[in-house]
Formats: C-alpha cells, structure tokens, sequence
C-alpha cells in the first residue's frame, strides 16, 4: 500500500480506494477539500501560462510519448481499472486500449485543428480584409469524472485540454481516482510540465467549490444527470460540456439475424456490470420474433460468470459498491412486485448482482422512464417500427439506441426517427470510436465528446484581421 501524494492536500484527509469485488482496501489516496480551493487554483493558473506556451509539436509530443508509455504499461493500467472499478480484466484491458488511442487522436487534433482562413472578401466592402482565426486555449479547465470508465473517460478530458494549450484541474471520481493518478503520472513521464494538470481528489463539497470558482473559465463533467443540475446551478458564467446519464434502447426486428442481435445485446447490457452510460437497458422486440429473440437472450445471459473480475474467464464483474447492487436489487424487486415477470438472475451477493432480465415492467415505471446503471435489462414486445420507435424515445434521457435488422428502410427509418446522438445498426447502442462526436440528446447531455469536438469546445476562436487599403 503506498500513499498518493500528487494532489494538494492541506486538510491532510485521507481517501481509502477499496476493491469493489472484494472490499479488500487498494490504496490511501490524500484528499483535497473546498479549503485546499485557494492553493489549487494558484497552482492551475501557473499551469494555464505553462500550457498556452507550449508550441504545438511539443504538445503533440508529449500526447504521443504518453500514448507509448501507457502501450508500455497497458497489463498495469488494466490492473488498476480491475482493483479500483471491479470491470473485469479483459474489459479493462479494452479500456486502456482506447485511452492509447484517444492520446494518439489529441495529439492529432494539436498539430491540424489551429484555425481557418476568414473569406472576407465574400462580403461586398470587405475586399480589401484579409485574415484567419486561430483556436486560442480556454485558460484554465475543470474535469469532473465518473468512476465506470476510469481511465479514458480521464483521457478524453486531458487529452483534448492539453492538445488545445489548457490547464487542468482534474477531480476524479473519489470512487475509483487510481487509473487518473496513474495517467497523469504518465504524462508529465512524458514531458508534460506538472502544473499543467491538477488533480484533487474528493467528494461533492469539493466539486461544488471547484465549479463555482471564478477562474474555472469551463466545466467539463461526466456524471449523473442530478449531479449535472448540481453543477449548472453552481458554475455561474462559464461554459459547461455535460456528459450524463442515458437510457439505451435497442430494437430487434424479426428481418435480423437473431442470434448475432442476442450475442450483441449480451455484451451490450452486461459490460461493466451494466454500469455503462451506453449500456442496453430496454430491448423492444417485434412481436413475430419475440419467444425466439427472449429464448436466446435469456440463455446467454444465464449463461455469463460472475464473479472476480481479475479471472480471464469472468464475464460480470461486481458494481462499484453493495450499496449500488443493493439499490438495483431494490428496483427489480419494485418492478416484480408492480406485475413484472423476472426472467432470469436478481441474486445479489455483496456487490455482485447477477445480470437479470424482466419484461411486463410498465411504460411508466422508474425502471422504464429512467436510467438503471446496473446489470438489468427490460424486454417488451411491438408490432409496427413506428411503435418501436415511440417507445425508444420515451425517457427523457438519450445517449444512444441500436438496431438489428437486414432491411434499409428500417434502419433509415429509425435513424431518422430516434432522438438520440447515435443510431447504431446492426450493433447494440454500446458502440463508440474515440473520434467520432459523443454524446446525446434531450437530458442526455449538452456538448459533444469525441476529440475533435472536445478540442473544439475547449478552445476559443480569435479573429485577426488585416486593412490593405
Ligand atoms: P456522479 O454524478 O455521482 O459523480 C460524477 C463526479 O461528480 C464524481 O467525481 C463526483 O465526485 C462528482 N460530484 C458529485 N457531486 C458533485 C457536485 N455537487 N459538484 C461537482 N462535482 C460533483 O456519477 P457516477 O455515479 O460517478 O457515474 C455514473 C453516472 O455517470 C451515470 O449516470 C452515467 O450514465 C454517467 N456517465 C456518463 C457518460 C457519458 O459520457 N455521457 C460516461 C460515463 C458515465
């Protein structure tokens, strides 16, 4: 057990990281607190100066020399993912393989995305102007961050900051802070100068003071969707990118191949224990195909082992905590109780709950209408696509929604008519390339992720202009 000693922590309190599988304590982590605010301001602002410095080739250096060194390191970074956030080792392994790439793809952005040439003269009077606009850094950032993805979730907040000239003050999840701690220790390995990223670990009191600080010029956090609200009513006049919560459906229809949506959905509803913002949590099947597609969604999810999620053979690995299992043992028996029918799983056994399926849970239920962050997964029946995809956009929160079907006209039909920020087709709506924009719609977020649209939210345009007349 080692003591982490990166962060500012004048209030010298303490964190214990436990194992979520076994409760087996992992590390004692130093704490900051809304006292420490002060001191980790002064110090991100030495950061920002550092930062909007640094030529952009050596940006780009530093990112690819990190993305080399956390290759170098992958089986440790999986490692810490397994002991502090239970994912199983080869969905961790996975995890750390995209954070290589979301480095690679920010040191990309740092060398290409610098600005655009002005067409002045496409307005009549405006000849004799010439000029462009450069994207300029923020100043200095706040990244708030969850615990399911600990380590590229991290990624796609540093990595776009650091590409656009920006500090950091980072404040991970007090959950799971270890894959953050490591990756910033890799970075400034790779030359990054230490004050460029800040972190502080603790909990809400801690969060509120950083957001409402003045010098914080953007928030960018992923989180719940209440977290979110905490956060807009206590950032006043700043920007603010909000990744939050979904609530994904997918929608199998009796033209696809049944066993590869069934395969698809499996991995889709289960992956980190269901606690997954993208995950699978209602499935509407189209009535002709609903006993076959249950049958053999129902097997294979009975089929999965859970259990230690550093064993390569585990499919489910525990939840973040026994209260979060509990809580999700707690919904499942509500919705039984309010007439649904329990399909398979609901045996809880400390922070393990077993993936569970149920169908008959009403339209009007919290276990429908909102998101469920656990290994549980809903069935219901439609008979016309138009149902279906009424029933898709039925919560308030979006992120993304799949689709199973061999016909054209179904998957444009449903891409169109989904309110999400991804359709995926032939997959489950648990997809996601590091590039492309991420995010979603109605509460489901406000922004873009996706490094491109990071870098671009998290830099500002300034326009020179030149009279030759
Ligand atoms: P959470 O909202 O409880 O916590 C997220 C972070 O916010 C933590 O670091 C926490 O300490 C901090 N926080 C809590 N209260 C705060 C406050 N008042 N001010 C500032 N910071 C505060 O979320 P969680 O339980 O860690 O993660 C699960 C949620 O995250 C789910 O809803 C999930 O859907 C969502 N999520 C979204 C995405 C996405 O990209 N859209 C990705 C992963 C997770």
């Amino acid at each position: 057990m080692t003591a982490v000693k990166r962060q500012i922590a004048s209030t010298a309190a303490e964190i214990a990281v436990l194992n979520p599988y076994d409760g087996s304590l992992v590390e004692i982590v130093s704490a900051s607190g809304p006292n420490d605010i002060d001191a980790l301001l002064a110090r991100t602002r030495h950061g920002a100066a550092l930062s909007r410095a640094l030529p952009r080739h050596r940006r780009a250096a530093i990112l690819e020399k990190a993305a080399r060194l956390v290759e170098e390191q992958c089986e440790a970074f999986a490692r810490t993912i397994v002991s502090e956030a239970g994912k199983t080792i080869v969905q961790a392994r996975k995890e750390t393989l995209r954070c290589i790439n979301t480095l690679k793809l920010s040191a990309e952005e740092a060398k290409r995305n610098a600005g655009e040439i002005v067409p002045f003269d496409a307005f009549a009077g405006s000849e004799t102007r010439q000029g462009w606009f450069t994207r300029e850094p923020l100043g200095v950032i706040a990244a708030i961050t969850p615990y399911n993805d600990p380590l590229n979730l991290v990624a796609h907040k540093l990595g776009p900051a650091i590409a656009g000239g920006n500090s950091i003050l980072l404040k991970p999840s007090e959950l799971a802070p270890l894959s953050a701690l490591k990756l910033v220790e890799t970075l400034v390995a790779a030359g990054l100068p230490e004050t460029i990223v800040t972190v502080a670990i603790g909990g809400a009191d801690l969060g509120h003071a950083i957001v409402s600080a003045r010098d914080i010029r953007m928030v960018s956090f992923t989180g719940g969707f209440v977290t979110g609200e905490a956060i807009a009513r206590s950032a006043g006049l700043k920007k603010l990118a909000m990744d939050l919560g979904g609530n994904a459906p997918v929608i199998v229809m009796a033209d696809c191949d049944i066993a590869k949506a069934a395969t698809g959905c499996i991995s889709g509803a289960y992956w980190a224990a269901g606690q997954n913002c993208i995950g699978v949590q209602r499935i509407l099947v189209q009535a002709d195909c609903y006993e076959r597609f249950r049958q053999t969604f129902v097997a294979g999810t009975a089929k999965l082992l859970a259990g230690d999620p550093s064993r390569e053979e585990t499919d489910v690995g525990p939840m973040i905590s026994p209260t979060a299992a509990e809580r999700a043992e707690t919904a499942v028996e509500q919705a039984i109780g309010a007439g649904a029918r329990l399909l398979c799983g609901h045996q809880r056994d400390g922070a393990l709950y077993s993936p569970t399926v149920l169908e008959g849970v009403g339209r009007q239920s919290r276990l429908w209408r909102e998101e469920i962050f656990a290994p549980v997964v809903m069935l219901e029946r439609f008979e016309t696509l138009a149902d279906a995809i009424f029933m898709a956009n039925e919560p308030d929160y979006s992120l993304h929604a799949g689709m199973f079907t061999s016909n054209l006209a179904n998957a444009l039909e449903a891409a169109a008519g989904i309110e999400a920020g991804g359709v995926m087709i032939n997959d489950s709506s648990d997809y996601r390339f590091d590039a492309m924009p991420f995010g979603g719609f109605k509460h489901g977020s406000m922004g873009r992720e996706g490094v491109r649209f990071a870098y671009e939210d998290m830099t500002q345009p300034k326009v020179v202009c030149i009279n030759r007349a």
